[in-house]
């Protein structure tokens, strides 16, 4: 297959055009670089440098390029960060969406495959969260993500757009390789900040609250490897073209969860020397517990991940981090 992948020069994004290329596909690349790296693709993957807020480009590239089907990533991700500027999230994310699916059915009308995030289901009670789950998302991202969504879904009943879309649990890890990796512009992640601390770029580790009712007292939450992540998008993308799979909706995650505490223990393994931590209070908006019920893309689609020891996922992180302290910049 031919795959256009929307925002393919982030931090999923590359690893996705890593695996697909290694599955044998051709891709091309639609990307702003607002926050993605040229230097994460491969030299012989196309970058078209556009904007999803530039209709015209987005059109022109699918004319162009004739792709079988198309992967979004592109969007804006800080959670925080959408609270305070709401008007860019909506902008970037859902208009840009728009902009996109727009020029599919303009054009070429190929299946859609999107990345979308459990938080489209905000504080839920279901453990582990299945994928008919109450969806109340808490932020203005996690709204972007469920309003692109709803729009997909529209496209899908309005135009025979077929799509599939794919709802991450938290996103960790590198390629084993060690040569692409997270490099946001801002880190918020615990795995990461973790492994800055240990670079000795920040002081210590906070604990955002001991006295969750979970065994150690910390958040669980479901850590996915971005490979197996990529993989989960390969294996989405071929059952969609296929005509195996269309209109549907899947979580990715482990389907079990590691606490703060577990997940820290395990940066200390993997650096050698025990990080300094405190705790400190509970940070806004966190569930205590937040596991993805995998059952339906393991079933349907045979997904099968291969990072499941907390260890080896967090060895592929420090790889990165210790080899790239500052991401992409020389
Ligand atoms: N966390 C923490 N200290 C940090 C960063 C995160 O205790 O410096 C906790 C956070 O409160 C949450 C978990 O680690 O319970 C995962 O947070 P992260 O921001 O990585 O992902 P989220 O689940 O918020 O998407």
């Amino acid at each position: 297959m031919k795959l256009l992948v929307v925002g393919g020069a982030g931090y999923i994004g590359s690893h996705t055009v890593r695996q697909l290329r290694a599955a044998g596909h051709g891709v091309v690349v639609l990307d702003n670089l607002s926050s993605g790296h040229a230097e994460a693709l491969p030299d012989d993957v196309e970058l078209v440098r556009a904007d999803l807020l530039d209709y015209p480009s987005v059109k022109a590239a699918l004319e162009a390029h004739k792709p079988d089907a198309v992967i979004h990533f592109a969007a804006l991700i800080e959670v925080g960060e959408s609270m305070r500027a709401p008007a860019r999230y909506y902008r970037n994310n859902v208009v840009g969406s728009l902009n996109l699916l727009q020029a599919i059915v303009d054009t070429r009308k190929v299946p859609l495959v999107f990345s979308s995030t459990a938080a489209v289901y905000g504080t839920t009670d279901a453990v582990p969260i299945p994928e008919d789950a109450a969806m109340q998302p808490e932020s203005v991202y996690g709204e972007t993500k469920l309003m692109t969504e709803r729009m997909i879904h529209a496209f899908h009943t309005a135009h025979g757009l077929p799509y599939t879309i794919l709802r991450y649990f938290n996103v960790c890890g590198a390629a084993p390789s060690g040569d692409i990796g997270e490099a946001h512009p801002s880190q918020s992640h615990l795995i990461e900040l973790a492994c800055m601390t240990a670079l000795g770029q920040r002081e210590k580790m906070m604990i955002f609250g001991e006295d969750y009712d979970t065994p150690d007292g910390t958040c669980i939450r479901d850590y996915v490897h971005v490979q197996d992540l990529a993989d989960a998008h390969v294996l989405a993308v071929e059952a969609l073209n296929a005509g195996k799979t269309d209109a549907v909706t899947y979580n990715v995650g482990l389907g079990h969860g590691f606490s703060v505490k577990q997940v820290l223990d395990a940066v200390d393994a993997v650096v050698g020397t025990p990080l300094d931590r405190e705790i400190a209070p509970r940070r806004a908006g966190d569930p205590p517990r937040l596991v993805a019920d995998a059952t339906k893309i393991v079933q349907e689609l045979g997904f099968a991940p291969q990072f499941t020891d907390l260890q080896e996922i967090v060895q592929t992180a420090w790889n990165w981090h210790k080899g790239h302290p500052h991401g992409f910049e020389k």
